[in-house]
């Protein structure tokens, strides 16, 4: 794609193969991207992102199960969800946001989108202290509340490569980890605020789903 100004020349190619590639992975992928080259000729390719359950989805009720086996799967589900996470944008997606009830969790809170952390059978070994910060989610558009968590998190994972490890994290990190598990064991954000406030983000949504319908 000689038009596209620093590329070179197979840029285009790539990213079709990988989209060609990401149809055999989980999910299902909706998103069209149109590209406008510099001789106006359009070009169309579809983007491996994962569709994004909204609540009150009943899916995002379901438990995740284990991941029994890191295998080139497993890591295309984390590929696909990763670049779900970042067109989105967002800082973190659960595999049961993308209808994958598996025990996977992406997360990058980096300004760059450049440090992502993947973590598969995550379990929170230990925690100490709270904290109350103000959350959204890629299932819950446009809803922000506060939500009180740990302070400080251990969590246990393993990684891509299917090695044990162990992270200790704070702030918006340890937020993130929290926020990112509940979604693995069926619980959204929402489900800790009141049950006025569950009801009134209800029909907000609804509303929401009505006027882009
Ligand atoms: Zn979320």
């Amino acid at each position: 794609m000689n038009g596209w100004p620093g590329s070179t020349g197979s840029i285009a190619d790539g990213i079709l193969h990988a989209a060609r590639k990401a149809y055999g992975g989980f999910g299902s992928f909706t998103t069209l991207r149109l590209i406008v080259h510099a001789d106006n000729s359009l070009i169309k390719f579809y983007m491996p992102l994962l569709s994004i359950l909204r609540f009150p989805d009943p899916r995002l009720k379901k438990i995740a199960e284990p991941v029994t086996a890191v295998d080139d799967n497993i890591r295309r589900l984390v590929r696909d969800m990763a670049e779900t996470m970042y067109e989105a944008p967002g800082i973190g997606l659960a595999a049961t946001q993308v209808d994958v009830h598996k025990q996977v969790i992406v997360i990058d809170i980096s300004e760059t989108h450049d440090q992502l952390l993947a973590l598969i059978n995550p379990e929170i070994l230990d925690s100490d202290g709270s904290q109350v910060g103000e959350e959204g989610c890629l299932s819950v558009p446009g809803i922000y509340d506060k939500v009180e968590r740990a302070a400080c998190v251990r969590v246990r994972y393993l990684d891509l490569d299917g090695q044990e490890q162990t992270l200790d994290a704070d702030d918006l990190l340890a937020v993130c980890i929290q926020h990112e598990i509940d979604h693995l064991q069926g619980r959204v954000f929402v489900d800790h605020l009141s049950q006025l406030k569950q009801v009134r983000i209800k029909n907000r949504l609804a509303k929401q789903a009505r006027i882009t319908a």
